[in-house]
């Protein structure tokens, strides 16, 4: 590993745009699935007569804490998506918004939302 990357070619930029709406999509679809969930979970809570022995409100609360934390990490994922989405629109995707240094496409691949090159997030 060298410290400076080479800046993006015009088919990694394509292909990295790419996966940035693949990647919103796919969020997208589990961040809906993950609302009927927690819906359902509500709803079955709601339906669960408080004085059983089981105790199945305390499982459906522990379920709806789990959930809901997904749904929270699910938004805060789109979000940075869309923020990348826009960096492209600006062509300033890919580059560090620390230091400015191109990322590097290996980085980004990997994680396409990346703000940062891997120095300045560490
Ligand atoms: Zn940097």
């Amino acid at each position: 590993m060298t410290g400076v990357h080479p800046p993006l070619t015009a088919d990694e930029l394509a292909e990295l745009t790419g996966l940035v709406a693949a990647e919103q999509d796919r969020l997208a679809a589990q961040l809906a699935a993950l609302v009927r969930t927690f819906d359902e979970l509500v709803d079955a809570a709601d339906l669960e007569p408080p004085d059983d022995e089981h105790d199945p409100d305390g499982t459906t609360a522990y379920e709806r804490a789990q959930v809901s934390s997904l749904i929270i990490e699910t938004r805060s994922a789109l979000a940075q998506l869309a923020a990348a989405a826009q960096r492209i629109d600006a062509g300033t995707y890919g580059r560090c918004v620390a230091c400015g240094d191109p990322i590097g496409w290996a980085r980004l691949a990997a994680v396409p939302a990346a703000q940062r090159c891997i120095r300045c997030a560490t």
